[in-house]
């Protein structure tokens, strides 16, 4: 498969995986950036992540313009990709969810934090962008490049954001890196509720989650990722597993 297809038949599977794994239900995205063109990144048509197919998958510019929309309408909350991607050349996927897990964090301002070491991905604190706060009272999505702008701000250099009221924004050098992230900021957020009921937590220490994040390459995301695609039903596309943990 040439090299932009096979990126995008990812995209799909990892659009079905983030269903599928409970991240996002019929509303959340995932888009990438494009190979070849640091200006522009793909993201489905509006809707629900486990039912896009390559055929629903658009390339915009950075401030959100459909380069061939076709008839086909596209998320109000584009802005957040295009944002993040203008922000961060070195970021080349994004994940945006509404996850119930995080939702209680991002209200209460409680700290949210990697309790456990593969979720240290999330980076050591995940910070919380309230759009109220700039914007006043909105519907609280993302729907200008305005707001994406502040949004991507607000996540400066860290691999994670939540979003008061509305959920979260997971960035990744590749798809199956935000994936991996997404998934595991879910998690980590699931299991800190049930440790903050049995007592107080020790959360990873910074040195901690960059010692995790030192041996961490290609080898854990395509570990994690072929699983992920037998429990979507997507058929696995092996990627070289490098790094320090190959072959453990
Ligand atoms: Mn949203």
């Amino acid at each position: 498969m040439p090299a932009l297809a096979s990126l995008l038949d990812e995209l799909v599977t990892a659009n079905r995986i983030l269903a599928r794994e409970g991240v996002v239900d019929a509303f959340g995205h995932v888009s990438v950036r494009h190979p070849d063109r640091t200006d522009r990144y793909f993201l489905s048509r509006a809707r629900a992540p486990e039912l896009i197919e390559a055929g629903d998958l658009m390339e915009f510019t950075l401030d959100g313009t459909a380069i061939d929309p076709a008839g086909r309408a596209p998320y109000a909350e584009r802005f957040i990709h295009g944002a993040v991607y203008a922000a961060r050349p070195d970021v080349h996927s994004v994940v945006h969810h509404h996850s119930p897990a995080v939702i209680p964090f991002g209200v209460t301002g409680a700290p949210l934090s990697p309790i456990m070491h593969m979720c240290a991905g999330i980076g050591a604190r995940v910070p919380t962008w309230d759009s109220r706060t700039s914007f006043g009272d909105t519907n609280l999505l993302v729907t200008t490049e305005e707001m994406g702008r502040h949004l991507a701000a607000a996540l400066g250099g860290r691999p994670a954001i939540l979003m008061r009221g509305h959920g979260a924004v997971v960035a990744g050098a590749s798809i199956r890196e935000a994936v991996f992230n997404a998934i595991y900021l879910q998690l980590n957020a699931s299991l800190q509720m049930k440790a903050q009921a049995l007592g107080d937590v020790t959360f990873l220490s910074e040195g901690e989650v960059a010692a995790v994040l030192k041996t961490r390459g290609a080898y854990t995301f395509e570990r994690a990722w072929e699983r992920w695609c037998r429990r979507a039903g997507r058929p696995y596309d092996a990627r070289p597993m490098d790094g320090p943990l190959a072959g453990r």
